[in-house]
C-alpha cells in the first residue's frame, strides 16, 4: 500500500470504484474515463509501480492479471477486446500503479 496511490485507495475502499471483480489478488474496475463502450482495469492489490519494476516474483500475478481479460470481457458482452499496459511516463503511463487496461465493443478498434 502506497499512501498517495490512487489505485491503493480503491483496492483499500476509501475512493469508490464501479468494481466489476475482485479476489484476494486482483481487483477490476470500470475506467472514469473510458475510451470505448467497455473499459476496464485489472490492477493488483500490491503495490507494483509499474511493468518496469515487476521481477520473477511478480509472474504469477501477472499471469493471472492476463488470464482474467478474456473471462471479464466476455462477461462484459465483448467478442473481441485490446489490453493495454502503459508503462513509464513516456509510455503513457499516468497512475504508477501497474495495471491491464481492457477495453473495446461498438466500433472495430483502428489498427495501432
Ligand atoms: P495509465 O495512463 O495507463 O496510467 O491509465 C490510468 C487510467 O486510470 C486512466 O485511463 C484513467 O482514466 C484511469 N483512472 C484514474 N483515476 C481513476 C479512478 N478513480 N477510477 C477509475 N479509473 C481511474
Ligand atoms: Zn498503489
Amino acid at each position: 500500500m502506497s499512501s498517495d496511490c490512487i489505485f491503493c485507495k480503491i483496492v483499500a475502499g476509501s475512493i469508490p470504484s464501479q468494481k466489476l471483480y475482485e479476489d484476494d489478488d486482483v481487483i477490476v474496475f470500470n475506467d472514469i474515463k473510458p475510451i470505448s463502450k467497455v473499459h476496464f482495469l485489472i490492477v493488483p492489490k500490491l503495490h507494483v509501480e509499474s511493468l518496469a519494476s515487476c521481477e520473477v516474483q511478480h509472474q504469477a500475478l501477472l499471469g493471472k492479471m492476463l488470464l482474467l481479460a478474456p473471462k471479464l470481457a466476455k462477461e462484459q458482452g465483448l467478442a473481441g477486446f485490446r489490453t493495454m499496459i502503459n508503462t513509464g511516463r513516456e509510455g503513457g503511463q499516468e497512475v504508477f500503479h501497474i495495471h491491464v487496461h481492457v477495453f473495446g465493443g461498438g466500433e472495430k478498434l483502428p489498427r495501432i
